[in-house]
């Protein structure tokens, strides 16, 4: 079995510098009531247009964030390829408003993808569908509330523009994955993504859907999948994720008085995310996966699941993916032991990049273990190199 958790592979690609800032960081976010403050700083800033990247940009952002533009994500992406861990890189902006900053969205989206095509470090491209169009209007497609006549346009036009986005990763000759967000546009984005995969992923999978597996239905709909890619011929891409938005999904069921669309507990999301896994794996001719998780049980399930399977560690159609910034103890480990890896390396402006650098911290400062086991390796290989010199 495999050890996820050698500092030396871990950390080979950092300087004792940046190990040394991500060990102050750490130790920040650990408090739940700093983070806290973060968060409600960076929305009092965000409103009130202050300027907050002077305090942002040397320490959140530069751990977790690849740079402002994508040329600027190169270094950290040609450092990361020399130990085999890939990159995604994943335009960052959130709750877009007006239609001019909604199409310089989906230019800068086109230009990702165009981008994914160019460099064998870059194995997918990635966007988020709310910063193609409004949450009003998904929200209403995924309720079947009828749209204005002003709104069915600007659908159609979202529609279009993700249209694109496929078209375009065919030409780049690399997929393209559309990430989940809120249970209430879910199924707006599910009917568009099973429409994209009917046509782009005939011969392979173009199109990747998102399953947040902390939702308990989605086990049934992976079922609801593997029929469709039955009854229609086509390949399915599915990344697996947990899913991020737990708190507020949790707190909006019970706002609305509907049931939570979450499972109660988190053995329950452990249980339905490896069992996705391992369905996955057991149709590995239909499904391609691309697994999104720190979470080292679930690592070592897919290892296992592909070895019973008697798939090479190098099987071209599954991927295990981390965010850049945390748990190169899973990355960098398994990318040594021959997996397809690849970091998620979001790039931005400081101001639209904020909102995933709080939940970022917020996520680190939650999962308390976590934290201190980043914490914990980082002083290791402190200490281990301090003892070489
Ligand atoms: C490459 C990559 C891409 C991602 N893309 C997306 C995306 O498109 N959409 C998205 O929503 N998220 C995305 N995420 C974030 C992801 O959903 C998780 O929030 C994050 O990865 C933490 O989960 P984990 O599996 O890494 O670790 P773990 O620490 O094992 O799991 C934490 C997660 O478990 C779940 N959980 C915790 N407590 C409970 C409980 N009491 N009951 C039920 N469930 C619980 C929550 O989902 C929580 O985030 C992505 C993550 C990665 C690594």
């Amino acid at each position: 079995m495999i050890d996820l958790n050698n500092i030396e592979i871990a950390f080979k690609i950092k300087t004792d510098k940046e190990l040394k800032s991500a060990y102050f960081l750490f130790s920040i976010i650990k408090s739940p009531f700093t983070v806290r403050s973060l968060g409600f700083l960076s929305s009092l800033a965000l409103k009130m247009r202050l300027p907050v990247a002077w305090a942002v940009k040397p320490t959140l952002y530069r751990h977790f964030v690849g740079g402002e533009a994508i040329e600027e994500c190169f270094p950290a992406m040609n450092r990361m390829f020399v130990e085999n861990v890939k990159s995604v890189l994943d335009f960052s902006i959130e709750a877009v408003k007006e239609e001019s900053e909604i199409d310089s969205t989906f230019q800068e989206l086109k230009h990702s993808v165009i981008n994914s095509g160019k460099h064998a470090a870059i194995p997918f491209s990635v966007f988020k569908p709310t910063a193609l169009t409004t949450h009003d209007i998904l929200k209403k497609v995924s309720f079947n509330t009828p749209l204005t006549s002003e709104e069915q346009v600007s659908y159609n036009n979202f529609v279009q523009r993700i249209d694109t986005l496929c078209t375009e990763a065919v030409k780049a000759g690399k997929p393209i994955m559309i990430d989940a967000e809120d249970y209430w546009f879910q199924k707006a984005i599910d009917n568009i993504t099973e429409d994209m995969m009917l046509k782009y992923n005939k011969k392979t999978a173009v199109v990747y859907t998102t399953l947040q597996m902390y939702r308990h239905d989605r086990l049934d709909y992976l079922q609801y999948l593997i029929e469709f890619s039955k009854r229609h011929n086509i390949i399915i891409g599915i990344k697996y994720v947990r899913g991020a938005y737990m708190e507020k999904e949790r707190a909006r069921a019970l706002e609305g008085g509907y049931p939570s669309p979450i499972y109660l507990t988190k053995r329950d999301t452990d249980n339905a995310f490896n069992e996705a896994l391992r369905i996955s794996v057991e149709n590995c001719d239909r499904i391609h996966v691309f697994c999104g998780t720190h979470n080292d049980e679930s690592i070592l399930a897919l290892m296992k699941y592909m070895k019973n399977k008697g798939l090479p560690n190098d099987f071209p159609t599954i991927y295990m993916a981390q965010l850049y910034g945390m748990s190169d103890n899973l990355s960098f480990n398994v990318a040594k032991a021959g997996y397809n890896v690849a970091k998620y390396l979001p790039y931005g402006e400081v101001r639209n990049v904020l909102p995933y650098l709080v939940r970022r911290a917020e996520e680190n400062s939650a999962i308390a273990n976590q934290t201190a086991r980043e914490l914990m390796m980082l002083e290791q290989e402190l200490k281990r190199r301090k003892s070489l010199k």
